[in-house]
């Protein structure tokens, strides 16, 4: 079979397999971790090729599924769609099923095929450089099929494929950029104008970014706007009109959680409760992480119920 074949075939399976655009890297010589970060297996470092997809969670309840719309109670905090589900996990097992198929296909061992989802690896700059998406002013990968509403992830092949390319300057203005290159809608709807609007966001003003455990103390001009947010804040996500159109999520019953929980459980539940509670989803992972969920329930509650 043609190289460009092979790729197409490759493609086209990742497509098959619920990823909603599937892009070709070569040679996959990812970028570096973050300093402290370990990546598992150093030796993929250097594979001659690698594809890189985006799984899409969407913006839409799936069919038979109820929508969960407004505030939550008070004393409650809220769970983002996207955290709703282990779509991290998903892709994995989507990835798995693959990997076996592809080394029945094209041979190879299993450490060829290394899967790279939420790991060490940084994974934006793969996929801006294959193609996946553009670069977005509100730092995330805007997707032509489905805005930022997906998470990457990709796995090593041992074959030197031709590489996708990435997107054109004109073709990434058109994905971000081109809705209103003075006044982006992501930077004018954050709450604590954490979007600088050149790619970057100003973690320390991010809710999201503290809500996922980081910083020592979240400053009160970021617990003004906290809401009732037990984890996820989308909005820099929900004012792009990259994501306003009808995107279809995947359907998963990995990590299910509910829209809301009861903040006074989460408080006082110990380390260990709240790691088996949350074991499998979405906020299971290292990050909030006990003492992060602990502090995003004391915020709301302190703010709904006052302090003690
Ligand atoms: S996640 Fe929230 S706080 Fe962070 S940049 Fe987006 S809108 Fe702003
Ligand atoms: S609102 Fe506009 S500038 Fe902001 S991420 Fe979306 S497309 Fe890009």
């Amino acid at each position: 079979m043609k190289l460009r074949e092979l790729k197409e075939e490759i493609r086209a399976s990742a497509l098959n397999a619920g990823f909603i655009r599937a892009r070709i890297l070569a040679p996959f010589k990812p970028e570096p971790p973050p300093e402290g970060l370990r990546v598992p297996d150093n030796r993929r470092l250097g594979m001659p090729s690698a594809l890189v997809a985006a799984l899409p969670y969407g913006n839409r309840p799936l069919e038979g599924e109820t929508p969960f719309a407004g505030d939550p109670p008070r004393g409650t905090g809220s769970i983002a769609p996207f955290a709703r589900r282990n779509y991290y996990r998903e892709a994995v097992r989507r990835l798995q099923v693959l990997a076996a198929e592809f080394r029945t296909r094209y041979g190879g061992i299993r450490a060829d095929y290394c899967i790279f989802c939420n790991s060490p690896i940084p994974e934006k700059p793969l996929a801006r450089a294959c193609g996946l998406g553009a670069a977005g002013r509100n730092s995330l990968i805007i997707t032509p099929e489905a805005g930022s509403l997906v998470i990457i992830a990709g796995m090593t092949l041992p074959l030197a494929l031709e590489t996708d390319i990435p997107l054109t300057q004109d073709e990434s203005f058109f994905f971000c950029g081109a809705c209103d290159p003075e006044h982006p809608p992501c930077k004018a709807a954050c709450p604590t104008n954490a979007v600088r609007g050149d790619g970057k966001i100003d973690r320390e003003r991010c809710i999201q970014w503290y809500a996922s455990g980081n910083g020592a103390a979240v400053p009160p001009e970021v617990v003004r706007h906290w809401g009732r947010r037990l984890y996820g804040c989308t909005v820099c996500q929900d004012a792009c009109v990259r994501n306003r159109r009808p995107i279809p999520g995947t359907r998963t019953a990995e990590g299910t959680l509910p829209a809301y929980l009861d903040c006074r459980e989460l408080m006082a539940a110990s380390d260990g409760e709240l790691k088996e509670r949350f074991k499998g989803t979405a906020l299971g992972l290292s990050w909030p992480g006990p003492q992060g969920i602990r502090r995003n329930a004391r915020l709301i509650w302190e703010q709904d119920m006052g302090p003690g």
